[in-house]
């Protein structure tokens, strides 16, 4: 047995696992995550602070899986069979039956050390600690545990059914045995892993944020519109997304609290944040999850994040 598989596991592992998974924070992420899992056969818990939330972040899991659906990546059966394995909690008391904790709360170190913290006395010792942070240290969220060894960091990329990668982090002191767990778990879910140190914004994030920071300069200084910035980059470098059209997605908050991480960690001004995406997030432009970013989506902004109508 590795840990996540029984032995006795048939060769269809969506029928056949049934290791709990305890996803914390409905958001975003977690309700991709917590749908990646279910689809793969995991009995999944997707848990937030309040019942309104958590039942969000099953609507948004169940939207995520009807997109699916549509694109023709699942059947309906996969659907109604990943919706069966998905239950919702509020607060950590139910993470005692989980086998994989995967944190997906808001990029705050404050917050994540806190919720390792209380985790550490409410999961299984033999559970491992998954953080899906973007930036933050792996093993500075860890230090906060009586057994910092089983923490790893684990970053799946939004839309997580979609998106192939997942960035597998382990911290300074993560047992190897944990990093084979959480290798173990990202490929179940049918994703390809790369091996990341433990440097502020990893591979990914530290590349995707000066791409951003350096298109909203450019918007800042007038450079080129915003229209004629996304369509440079996407028809110069085959972009799929404009940088700006991207922030919009990843959330401006999100992209700010990202840059502020590398300066802090790098103190380069390479990673200097641009005061617009500065002020953009003071006014509440946060991308498509508030209605406005660099563009504006007309109605209620789509509760996976996904493009808005
Ligand atoms: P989000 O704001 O959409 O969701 C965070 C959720 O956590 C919210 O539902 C919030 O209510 C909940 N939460 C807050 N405090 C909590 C607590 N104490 N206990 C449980 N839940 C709590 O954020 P997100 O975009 O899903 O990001 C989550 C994590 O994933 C962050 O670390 C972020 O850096 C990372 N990430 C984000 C993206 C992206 O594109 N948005 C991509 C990869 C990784």
């Amino acid at each position: 047995m590795n840990g996540l598989v029984p032995e006795s596991a048939s060769s269809d592992p969506r029928r056949s696992i049934r290791e709990r998974v305890f996803v914390v924070g409905a958001g975003i992420m977690g309700s991709g995550i917590a749908a990646e899992a279910a689809l793969h056969g995991y009995a999944v818990t997707l848990e937030d602070v309040t019942e309104e939330l958590a039942q969000a972040g099953l609507g948004r899991a169940r939207h995520a899986l009807d997109g699916a659906v549509e694109h023709q990546a699942i059947s309906s059966a996969d659907r109604e069979e990943a919706l069966r394995n998905i239950d919702v909690a509020i607060g950590l008391r139910r993470a005692d039956s989980a086998q994989i904790v995967i944190e997906a709360a808001p990029e705050k170190l404050t917050l994540k050390r806190d919720l390792f913290r209380e985790l550490d006395g409410a999961v299984n010792p033999t559970a491992i600690l998954a953080t899906n942070t973007s930036s933050l240290p792996v093993t500075s969220i860890a230090a906060v545990l009586k057994d910092p060894g089983r923490a790893v960091g684990l970053h799946f990329f939004n839309p997580v059914l979609r998106m192939q990668l997942v960035e597998l982090i382990p911290g300074l002191t993560t047992r190897p045995e944990v990093v084979a767990r959480g290798r173990s778990f990202a490929e179940r879910l049918g994703k390809t892993v790369v091996l990341s140190r433990d440097t502020p914004g990893f591979v990914t994030t530290r590349a995707l944020a000066v791409l951003l920071n350096e298109a909203a300069w450019m918007l800042y200084e007038g450079t080129a519109t915003k229209e004629d910035l996304d369509a440079a980059y996407k028809l110069g470098f085959n972009h799929p997304m404009g940088p700006l059209e991207l922030a919009d997605l990843v959330g401006l908050d999100t992209a700010l609290s990202i840059l502020d991480i590398l300066w802090e960690g790098f103190k380069d001004p390479k990673y200097r944040a641009c005061p617009l995406l500065r002020s953009m997030v003071e006014a509440g432009h946060l991308g498509r999850k508030s209605g406005e970013g660099f563009y504006t989506y007309p109605g209620r902004a789509r509760p996976d994040g996904g493009p808005a109508p």
